[in-house]
């Protein structure tokens, strides 16, 4: 405990005064190092630093950044990783932390881990163990250094999924040899809303009161327009630094909302990035004392709601006539418009009501460049005959493992009957 209440500062003073050119430093003088300090102010330190912790003192809170921000690699092999995964109701991010004996590069050198999933409604009290498996890797913006975030899926102890693994069905698609031939990518829109803690309502939105109606709001620069830029910005250098594929954040059209862009990232990959996109968000949202919210409508009445549109090209599609694969794919997708529109997130109907840039959630429609479709084709593809579609239809809180194998299983997978093809080309007047 006492090496921890020494001032962080100092002990970097001494050992660059001590071993200019001896660095890493060994654990040898590290330890003499520290028993020297620990002679000199163990008696008083503790007590003093906990009441400067209680009083707050800006003095205290540098000191307890100094710790936060130590880095910890020229004294030990040893490092973080903060194990994540996704809790019981399919949307809620969890983790836990361990130390680990040396840095690692691969998901495959860590060990498995459990926890107890009757404390995050995942199994019965009496038989409460799940099993993390690690599957991906990404450097930790908060701790610094060679520590990592991992990004876990969970098994029951005999080696099954539970139900609320949704990446291990998403990874069975995507290692289909002829989902992996297309090489599927996909660009998330990630919208999300930040609330106020204690009162539920959006950032920068008087208490009780609404803002100004929409439209000054949507990319839009200034006090009375832009709630939240220092939470999506952090977020946004957090992502990069953590090597996530963020491609890119704008302010929505509803004030007091974000959105960001995970992609192009290639099948998993899309899924992995998000959920670890969505935790950094959590984190950073929690140090800034602001609630984020994925509802997909959290507020009635004139005001956007927000989704998580899911951008999406196969190889054929990316290539000379690729523009005649995108329009079968709309077809296969509007006669599983049904299932797809259950796998896209709850709440989604409060949503997809046909108005604010949405379509009407019980009606399948495409068009080219346009907003109020479920299936939108970008100009650019159009005229170039070939490149991408965007699926409007999921909602922010949608889980992007099942949404991104469903659209390859949808368009790579699955075959429609020829007389129900033929019908919903007629529909859709879709020729191909
Ligand atoms: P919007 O114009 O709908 O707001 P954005 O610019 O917010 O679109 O997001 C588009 C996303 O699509 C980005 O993440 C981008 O990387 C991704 N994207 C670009 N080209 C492709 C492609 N060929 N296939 C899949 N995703 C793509
Ligand atoms: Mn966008
Ligand atoms: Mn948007
Ligand atoms: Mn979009």
């Amino acid at each position: 405990m006492a090496q921890i209440l020494a001032p962080s500062t100092q002990w970097q003073m001494r050992i660059t005064k001590s071993s200019a050119n001896a660095s890493p430093v060994s654990s040898k003088t590290w330890s003499s190092l520290l028993f020297k300090k620990n002679k000199k102010g163990a008696s008083t330190s503790s007590s003093k630093f906990r009441v400067l912790a209680i009083k707050s003192e800006n003095s205290t809170i540098n000191r307890l950044e100094n710790l936060l921000n130590l880095d910890i690699t020229p004294y030990t092999d040893k490092i973080i990783a903060e194990y994540i995964w996704i809790g019981g109701t399919g949307i809620d991010v969890r983790s836990k932390s361990r130390t680990l004996s040396r840095p690692v590069k691969h998901p495959s050198e860590l060990p498995k881990w459990n926890y107890d999933g009757s404390s995050t409604g995942q199994a019965p009290g009496e038989d409460s163990e799940v099993i993390l498996y690690p599957q991906a890797i990404f450097k930790d913006p908060f701790r610094g250094g060679n520590n990592i975030l991992v990004i876990c899926d969970s098994y029951t102890p005999a080696g099954e999924p539970i139900p609320t693994n949704k990446r291990h069905r998403a990874a069975q698609i995507f290692s289909n040899p002829k989902v992996v031939a297309e090489v599927p990518w996909f660009g998330i829109e990630q919208e999300y809303t930040l609330l106020q803690t204690n009162v539920q309502w959006p950032l920068g939105w008087p208490v009780g009161g609404y803002p100004g109606p929409q439209g000054p709001y949507y990319c839009a620069a200034g006090a009375d327009k832009s709630f939240g830029r220092d939470i999506s910005d952090a977020h946004y250098k957090a992502c990069l630094y953590a090597g996530i594929n963020i491609s890119g954040t704008n302010g929505e059209v509803m004030p007091g909302q974000w959105e960001f862009q995970v992609g192009p990232s290639v099948g998993i990959d899309a899924g992995d990035h998000i959920w670890c996109a969505r935790y950094i968000l959590e984190r950073i949202t929690e140090q800034a004392g602001v609630v984020l919210s994925l509802d997909p409508k959290p507020i009635q009445g004139d005001w956007n709601g927000a989704g998580c549109h899911s951008n999406y090209s196969t190889k054929s599609m990316r290539e000379d006539g690729g523009y005649e694969v995108i329009k079968k794919a709309i077809l296969n997708l509007s006669l599983r418009h049904k299932d797809h529109i259950s796998a896209y997130g709850e709440g989604n109907e409060r949503r997809l009501t046909g108005k604010h840039e949405t379509a009407d959630i019980n009606t399948f429609s495409w068009g080219v460049a346009n907003r109020g479709c479920s299936i939108r084709v970008g100009r650019d593809t159009e005229a170039k005959g070939k490149g991408y579609l965007e699926d409007r239809r999921p909602a922010s809180n949608m889980d992007p493992y099942v949404v991104t194998s469903l659209l390859a299983e949808t368009t790579i997978l699955w075959e429609p009957t020829l007389e129900a093809e033929a019908l919903a080309a007629q529909k859709l007047a879709l020729k191909v």
